[in-house]
């Protein structure tokens, strides 16, 4: 079967040198509508043949004398931000698709996510061309000095819980440092980077420097890491998968950056502004459904003020909705697949069984149509640091309280995880908050806030949250290389 969008605009085809074209072996896979539960589109299925096809095309474009790179970093800078300038034309377009395919709010994908991939490339474009090495004085009858080159064809993996914005928080700065990039977006998602790579080609971008490749994750994600031409792995994903990659990656000793998952704490003091606490903790757990990388998955509260801050919350809880994802006035969408919302409620159960305390949801439910991957907004009280539901990522709109006693079981309890990618910490007290921002493990630390970012600062994982950042000066570390030039005078 050819693949071909139901809707007019959408792009439901392989993105190989500069062209949609059906996979080679004419294979493709549904993707659901997780609102509806109805098909939106057959999505063409890449194999390992397409994959060496659209490798092939960007290593062509790391050839000297290709038109990639006979383009001036200051051009790639112009293409760059006329494709972000497009995509904020078309955020109510793009958006829409992202909303259909994800079940996020679309005020989520159109009026977050679409602007801050924008954001991205506009950041990166100013990073075109600025991206040098240095002369270093060594010795009197010679002249030194370093070149920071492209790591070369990068080949990417992303997630769907963000899936245009994560796959842009690589391609930027990869295109920005003058690599190609051959990314597979997650099966679930995979249409809002088809349309992205539509507009990118309207924008100016040569043929064969982005490809999209949608597949199976073990057949595409295997032959992008086994490939001999690609010679970076940037991957965003979940721990599991990130480690089995690295050591297939191994084979070829592959650069390889991994974003992974995350169980972040967010940590009220007594001392914090409750009222903003609250509305924090369910930002922190309830935006984008819980499945957020880094969701602040973990409540960790202070004993004196914890009946207080989780009637608060609970509160708030209630009144939060599930809705029409495509209505701009919902603020809880349906959760990403079946599957998926399977293994949230399967947590649930867990959950209740370790003995936690279930104060708010902990089912599924509707939106009065009598479709769709729907689970209320759940909260878990009295949860305890060795309970599956305070170690495991459920990635899903489902909370664990844990109380404290003082900072420091504040700060035990919040690094008593294998992961490390974000956490938060609410207090009115200035030294409380640097102290223990500065003792927690991990990426990012917000204080008095939650589920901040910007293209200017890195975003990334300590422990088993990976490493290599996204985002900032320092994603440029992953797609440039370090030469080391002697001239002997
Ligand atoms: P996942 O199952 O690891 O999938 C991520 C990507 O890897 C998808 O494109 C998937 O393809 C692909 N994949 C699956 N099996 C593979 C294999 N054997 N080899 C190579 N690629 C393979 O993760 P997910 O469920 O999509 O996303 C949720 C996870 O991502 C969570 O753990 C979350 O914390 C993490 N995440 C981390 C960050 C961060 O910045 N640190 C951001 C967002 C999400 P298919 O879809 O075809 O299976």
């Amino acid at each position: 079967m050819t693949s071909a969008g139901t809707e007019a605009n959408i792009q439901s085809r392989l993105f190989i040198n500069g062209e949609f074209v059906d996979a080679r072996s004419g294979e493709t896979f549904v993707t659901i509508n997780p609102a509806t539960e109805e098909k939106i589109a057959d999505v063409a299925s890449a194999g390992a043949a397409d994959v060496d096809a659209a490798v092939r095309a960007a290593r062509a474009q790391m050839e000297p004398g290709s038109e990639w790179q006979k383009m001036k970093p200051r051009d790639r800078a112009k293409v760059m931000w006329r494709l972000a300038d497009m995509l904020m034309a078309g955020a109510a377009d793009i958006g829409r698709i992202e909303t259909l395919d994800n079940g996020k709010p679309i005020f989520e994908s159109q009026f977050v996510d679409t602007p801050s991939a924008a954001e991205c490339l506009y950041y990166f474009a100013g990073w075109s061309g600025k991206v040098g090495g240095e002369t270093l004085p060594v010795a009197e009858n010679a002249f030194t000095y370093t070149l920071r080159e492209p790591v070369g064809v990068v080949g990417a993996i992303t997630p769907w819980n963000f899936p245009l914005m994560l796959a842009v928080w690589k391609i930027a700065p990869a295109l920005a440092c003058g690599n190609t990039v051959v990314i597979k977006p997650a099966s679930n998602t995979s249409l809002s980077l088809l349309k992205f790579a539509e507009y990118a080609k309207e924008a100016g971008l040569p043929a064969g420097v982005l490809n999209v490749v949608p597949g199976k994750g073990s057949v595409v994600g295997n032959a992008l890491v086994d490939h001999p031409g690609v010679d970076a792995i940037a991957f965003t994903g979940s721990s599991e998968v990130g480690r089995g990659l690295m050591a297939r990656a191994a084979k070829t000793l592959k650069k390889v950056s991994l974003e992974l998952g995350g169980k972040s704490p967010n940590i009220v003091l007594a001392d914090a502004d409750l009222e903003a606490a609250s509305r924090g903790a369910l930002n922190a757990i309830f935006y984008g459904k819980g499945e957020v990388c880094a969701a602040g998955s973990r409540l960790l509260v202070e004993e004196s003020v914890h009946d207080e801050l989780m009637a608060k919350v609970i509160d708030r809880a209630s009144k939060m909705v599930a809705a029409d994802p495509l209505h701009p006035k919902t603020r809880l969408g349906a959760i990403v697949s079946k599957e998926q919302m399977e293994n949230v409620l399967r947590y649930v159960e867990v959950g209740k069984a370790e003995g936690a305390k279930l104060v708010a949801g902990g089912e599924r439910t509707d939106i009065g149509t009598g479709k769709g991957y729907f689970v209320k907004p759940t909260i878990f009280d009295d949860v305890t640091p060795d309970m599956k539901i305070a170690r495991e990522e459920i990635f899903g709109p489902v909370l664990a309280t844990i109380r404290f006693k003082d900072v420091d079981d504040a700060i035990a309890k919040g690094n008593a995880t294998v992961y490390g990618l974000a956490a938060a910490v609410w207090t009115r007290d200035v030294s409380k908050a640097h102290r223990v921002a500065r003792a927690l493990k991990a990426g990012t630390v917000w204080v008095n806030t939650y589920n901040l970012y910007d293209p200017a600062l890195p975003f990334g994982g300590f422990k088993e949250s990976g490493f290599g950042r996204d985002q900032g000066r320092d994603a440029l570390d992953k797609y440039t290389q370090t030469k080391s030039v002697w001239v002997n005078l």
